[in-house]
């Protein structure tokens, strides 16, 4: 049994960190935690991006440097690398957003096709993941999700879709490397599950390769899964699940009043992060059908799950258990548990600066927006620096 208290070892924490590099975070932190500054911040940014000014190099060596590996994979590889003399594993993700055309998904798929190579033989890149709108039009998955008839030409783009996620799937299995499938927005969501989880029933027959994701701030997730675990048991295939609170809450909330239905997000933070444990719990609970992969941030459901994991005498380093942060986020917790020994993980975005835009601006505000995230990594530096 760890002490929660590990989490307050800022030395551990960032030992990687050079002090010059521990300075920069501090200033970054201080800055984002401005939520005037944060808007003001992308929105100028989105204008000059726009217009071609000169704004690249500003941005690669504050935020971009922060929440990312680099430009691509093999410009990510020494923040692997210094991750992993800590223990903590690597999962490099290609976060370019927002692409629309057949090209662009086909680019996507041969760049995640390449990273499930590269991760096959590197110990330290335990996963492959992607995103659902990297694989195809946000919507024709709305389309799907609300079962609407499909023309003809939409019916093609589908099946380009779908033979996208088979091929990716494929050939994880056969590199024997994990494939996790982020979530996105609940109006397109429907059609991914039911995708992923054609791809568990084809490939999870042996073990866990195909992960979906779950986000727990949505009220109907549990359940979902408790209806899939049923499922998968008919089917005789493994479950492969990442648990995210998820990002979208704010556009959520939005749609549903907007358009008259309730909202699928749970009433608030607390019954978010009741949802949360609860799902940590029936999945340890059930873990010889399914694999889990913690992403959060919250010390309290990542200690939790510590606890689950003595209450059902799991090593430490389970196979089938996994912690996750996202890079430049949340130190304390991924080298204070990959310390004591258990499979922890930091997503490392890469990419373009000007693609990974949608996913730098989302983790400002998302750090603006949190009560306490913010301040609590604030804290911590400074506690950091002074002890240096
Ligand atoms: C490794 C990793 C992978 C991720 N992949 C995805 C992904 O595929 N899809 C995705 O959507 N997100 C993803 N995220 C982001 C994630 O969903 C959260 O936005 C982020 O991690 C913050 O949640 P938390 O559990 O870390 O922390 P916390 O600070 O404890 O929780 C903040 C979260 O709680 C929820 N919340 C806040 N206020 C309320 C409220 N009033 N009522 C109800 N709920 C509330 C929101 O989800 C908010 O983001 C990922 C995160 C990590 C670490």
């Amino acid at each position: 049994m760890i002490n929660k208290d590990i989490f307050n070892n800022t030395e551990v924490a960032f030992a990687i960190k050079s002090n010059a590099e521990l300075e920069k975070a501090y200033w970054l932190f201080r800055m984002i935690k401005n939520e005037s500054l944060v808007k003001l911040g992308t929105g100028v940014t989105k204008f000059a991006l726009k217009n071609h000014f000169p704004v690249e190099g500003l941005i690669k060596t504050t935020v971009f440097d922060h929440f990312c590996g680099g430009v691509n994979e093999k410009d990510s590889l020494p923040v692997v690398d210094k991750l992993f003399s800590k223990g903590v594993y690597g999962i490099l993700d290609y976060s370019v957003e927002g692409a629309e055309t057949d090209e662009s998904f086909d680019k996507t798929l041969q760049k995640n096709l390449e990273l499930i190579s590269f991760a096959r033989d590197r110990e330290e890149i335990p996963y492959a993941v992607f995103k659902p709108t990297g694989m195809g039009r946000f919507g024709i998955y709305e389309k799907v999700t609300a079962g609407d008839k499909l023309t003809e030409d939409e019916q093609a783009e589908w099946n380009r879709l779908v033979d996208r996620y088979d091929q990716l799937a494929k050939k994880a299995k056969e590199f024997d490397v994990p494939l996790m499938i982020d979530a996105e927005e609940s109006w397109m969501q429907k059609a991914a599950d039911d995708l992923v989880e054609q791809m568990m029933e084809k490939y999870n027959t042996e073990k866990p390769i195909v992960y979906n994701t779950l986000q727990l701030y949505r009220t109907d997730r549990l359940p979902y899964l408790k209806e899939l675990h049923k499922r998968a048991k008919t089917k005789s295939y493994k479950i492969g699940m990442k648990l995210v609170r998820g990002a979208y809450m704010e556009k959520e909330r939005e749609r549903a009043e907007l358009m008259g239905y309730p909202s699928p997000i749970c009433a608030t933070k607390e019954l978010t992060d009741k949802n949360y444990d609860d799902t940590q719990a029936y999945m340890i609970e059930n873990i010889e059908d399914m694999s889990i992969y913690s992403g959060t941030h919250n010390e309290e459901s990542s200690y939790y799950l510590t606890q689950l994991i003595d209450e059902y005498q799991l090593q430490k380093n389970d196979k089938r258990v996994w912690f996750g942060q996202l890079y430049g986020m949340s130190d304390h917790i991924t080298f204070n548990l990959a310390r004591e020994n258990y499979n922890t993980s930091k997503y490392i975005p890469f990419g373009p600066v000007k693609d990974v835009m949608p996913y730098l601006i989302r983790r400002a505000e998302e750090n603006t927006s949190i009560a306490g995230q913010t301040n609590r990594e604030l804290e911590l530096l400074a506690a950091e620096r002074k002890r240096r």
